[in-house]
């Protein structure tokens, strides 16, 4: 029997393990995919292959570090630095990024020419390297200079949370993103004003925060914008995941992952 986990700090409150565990008993897989509460990322290597796994998937907080350890890295994730999903093949850590793509689904078929993404860190990058893939102009702007520095390398247009220039504010941006935690606070990222004048000419807002009340969405919904939370970013980023995991063509998994998740969250 093959296993499979996902690693992170906090873990319990992980639906991966519902949602893989489903598809793999529907597809007859002899497989079990379990969580796995990671204190620190020094010693992974080690604990990875020790735990006897054929592959995993990794949350916050170490997507980053995980990509430093792996021995080599596919698609998107060697632009973005970070992966969610690792296999084992020869002895060795393949790493892949399927959080892009599961952003990216949310909105593909929406007409999108420029996105303005709130934030700086591992999910930024993901979605701002996803963006630009399909040809999307990006600005990026973040609460501390520091974490732009990829960004600026990379030359993207970026800004600082409290000094956003008079044009950009008047800039009309097809989605405004909201990539930092802020909302798990109850906090706007932007200043009201600015985030405010930036909705009244903007037609979409995303929260990657799902499963409660959000009121950056809240506060772009009394501005008329059409509203999507992070909720089927964690479904389209498992598809490819077990994908990886399995070989199975996503064609195979998507019914049965779409199931699942639609029965523990009945709301979407
Ligand atoms: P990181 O910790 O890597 O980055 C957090 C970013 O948020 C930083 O840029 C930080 O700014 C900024 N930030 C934090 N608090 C505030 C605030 N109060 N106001 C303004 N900016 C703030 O996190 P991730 O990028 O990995 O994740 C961001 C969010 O996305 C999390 O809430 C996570 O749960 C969610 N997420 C959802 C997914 C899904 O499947 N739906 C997938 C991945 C992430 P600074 O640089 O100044 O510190």
């Amino acid at each position: 029997m093959k296993l499979f986990a996902v690693f992170g700090n906090p873990i319990v409150h992980s639906k991966s393990p519902i949602l893989h565990n489903y598809v793999l008993y529907r597809l007859k897989i002899d497989a079990r995919y379990t969580r796995y509460l990671l204190d620190s990322s020094k010693d992974f290597r080690e604990l990875f292959f020790s735990l006897g796994l054929s592959g995993a998937n990794i949350t916050l907080p170490y997507k980053e570090d995980i990509a430093n350890i792996c021995d080599e890295i596919c698609g998107i994730a060697q632009k973005i630095g970070a992966v969610n999903t690792i296999i084992k093949k020869d002895n060795k850590i393949i790493g892949y990024n399927t959080d892009a793509i599961g952003f990216y689904k949310n909105i593909e078929d929406r007409n999108i020419k420029n996105a303005l993404v709130i934030g700086a860190g591992g999910s930024s990058k993901a979605i701002t390297m996803i963006l630009r893939e399909n040809n999307i102009n990006v600005m990026v702007s973040n609460r501390s200079k520091k974490n732009l520095a990829f960004f600026d390398a990379r030359g993207f247009e970026t800004c600082i949370n409290d000094e956003i220039p008079e044009s950009i504010k008047k800039r009309e941006f097809d989605i405004i993103i909201n990539a930092t935690s802020s909302s798990i606070n109850d906090t706007l990222p932007l200043q009201k004003d600015d985030l405010e004048s930036l909705f009244e000419r903007s037609k979409i807002a995303f929260d990657l925060m799902y499963g409660k009340k959000c009121i950056f969405l809240e506060s772009a919904k009394t501005k008329g914008l059409d509203t999507i939370d992070g909720s089927k970013m964690l479904l389209y980023q498992a598809i490819p995941a077990l994908s990886i995991f399995t070989n199975i063509d996503e064609s195979a998994i998507k019914p049965h992952m779409e199931y699942i998740y639609k029965i523990i969250n009945p709301n979407n």
